[in-house]
C-alpha cells in the first residue's frame, strides 16, 4: 500500500493525534541521473526530479493532501481553489477520495486541455471565469473569507508544510543538499516550500548543505523579476502564468537567504528546454517545468561555474498535462507506408 507524504513524513508535520493519514501516493518521486545535458551545462552531476509523477501528475499533491487532512480534521467539508489547472486537478482528487465537493475557480481559455480534463472527471464543481488567475484567487480569498469553504490554495500553509517534503527527499536520496536548485516560479509556493525543507533538513542535520535557490518566471509573466504586478501576463507555460504571486516576499527570503536569484526565461528559452528534456534525457514534463532547465541553461551561458557541482532540476509537471503544446513538436521522423513488410524494410534500409 502506498505509505504517502502524511505517514512518511509525520513526524515533520503539523499533524496532530486527530489528523486523518490516508493517501493516493503522493511523494517518493524519482530523482533522474541526466546522462546528456550535464555535459552542456558543465556541472559535475544533474539530476531531474520528477514531480510529474505523483498522483495527478504534479507536485501540487504533496502539499494538498496534507491541506486536505487538516481540513478534514477541523471539520471542513468543502474545498475551493483558484488554479491555473494543477491546484484544481489536485484538489478534485483529495476531494473526491475524501468524499467532500471541491469548487475551483479557473481562468477561462487559459488552463491546459489535460488539466481541466481531470478537475471534470474528478467530478469538481468547475467555474470557467471571464478574467485572468489573479481574478480568480480574488475571487476565492473573498468567497472563503466570508463561507465555510476550506481554502487549499498555497496560502494555505499546510500546503506548503507538504511540498517541502520533496526536498526532505533529494537530501535523503543525494546524502546531502544539492549545490543549486533550479525550480519555475509562478505563485512562488514552491520555491518558498522547497527553502522551507532545506533549512529543516539542515537544522535536523542531514546535510551540512543548504543549496542556492534558483529561481525563474516566464518573460510575460516576471512580476518578482521586474519588481512590479503584471495585470495581464502571458506565456505558454501556464502554470506559471501568474502576474502578482501570492508568496512573493518569501520567494525573494528564499532567494536572498541562499545566495540565488530569481530569473526569467522567455518562452523560446522554455519550448528548447521542454524538448530537450524529452529527447535528450527521456523527460516528457509540461512547459512551465522546463523553465528550470532553460534557467539552468541560461545560466551556464551566462559563464555561472558549475565545476564540481551538484544541481537539481525540479521538473514540477508532466507533460501530458498539455496535449496541445505537445502537439506543436516537428515530428523528427513521421511518415505513412501501407501495411507491408517490403515498403517498411525498404524504407529502413533493410530491403
Ligand atoms: C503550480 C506549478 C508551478 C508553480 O509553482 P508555484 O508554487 O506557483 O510557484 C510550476 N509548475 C507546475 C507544473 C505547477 O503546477
Amino acid at each position: 500500500m502506498a505509505k504517502g507524504v502524511l505517514a512518511k513524513y509525520k513526524d515533520y508535520l503539523p499533524l496532530t493525534d486527530d489528523t486523518p493519514i490516508f493517501s493516493l501516493g503522493e511523494g517518493d518521486t524519482p530523482l533522474v541521473k541526466s546522462r546528456h545535458i550535464v555535459d552542456l551545462v558543465g556541472c559535475e552531476e544533474l539530476y531531474f526530479k520528477l514531480e510529474g509523477c505523483n498522483p495527478t501528475g504534479s507536485f501540487k499533491d504533496r502539499g494538498m493532501v496534507v491541506a486536505v487532512a487538516k481540513a478534514l480534521e477541523a471539520g471542513g467539508n468543502s474545498l475551493a481553489c483558484a488554479s491555473t489547472g494543477n491546484t484544481s486537478a489536485s484538489a478534485a482528487a483529495y476531494g473526491a477520495y475524501c468524499g467532500i465537493p471541491t469548487t475551483v475557480i479557473v481562468p477561462k481559455g487559459n488552463v491546459a486541455r489535460g488539466k481541466l480534463a481531470q478537475a471534470v472527471a474528478y467530478g469538481a464543481r468547475i467555474m470557467l471565469i471571464q478574467g485572468s488567475f489573479d481574478h480568480a484567487m480574488q475571487l476565492v480569498r473573498d468567497l472563503t473569507e466570508r463561507h465555510p469553504i476550506v481554502l487549499v490554495n498555497s496560502i494555505n500553509p499546510h500546503r506548503l508544510q507538504g511540498q517541502k517534503t520533496a526536498a526532505f527527499e533529494v537530501v535523503e536520496e543525494l546524502g546531502a543538499a544539492p549545490d543549486y536548485v533550479f525550480i519555475p516560479v509562478g505563485n512562488a509556493g514552491n520555491i518558498t516550500a522547497y527553502w522551507m525543507g532545506f533549512q529543516e533538513a539542515y537544522h535536523n542535520e542531514w546535510t551540512s548543505i543548504r543549496p542556492r535557490m534558483m529561481g525563474f518566471q516566464a518573460a510575460g509573466a516576471a512580476p518578482i523579476v521586474r519588481g512590479d504586478v503584471v495585470t495581464e501576463p502571458a506565456t505558454i507555460a501556464t502554470a506559471i502564468r501568474v502576474g502578482n504571486p501570492a508568496s512573493w516576499d518569501k520567494a525573494l527570503t528564499a532567494r536572498d537567504e541562499s545566495g540565488g536569484t530569481i530569473d526569467m526565461v522567455t518562452d523560446d528559452n522554455i519550448m528548447d528546454a521542454y524538448k530537450m528534456l524529452a529527447s535528450k534525457e527521456g523527460v516528457f514534463c509540461e512547459p512551465a517545468s522546463a523553465a528550470s532547465l532553460a534557467g539552468l541553461i541560461k545560466h551556464a551561458k551566462a559563464g555561472l561555474n558549475l565545476e564540481g557541482q551538484k544541481v537539481v532540476c525540479i521538473i514540477t509537471g508532466h507533460g501530458l498535462k498539455d496535449p496541445d503544446l505537445a502537439n506543436e513538436i516537428e515530428p523528427v521522423w513521421m511518415e505513412e507506408y501501407p501495411p507491408d513488410l517490403d515498403a517498411v524494410e525498404q524504407a529502413l534500409g533493410l530491403g
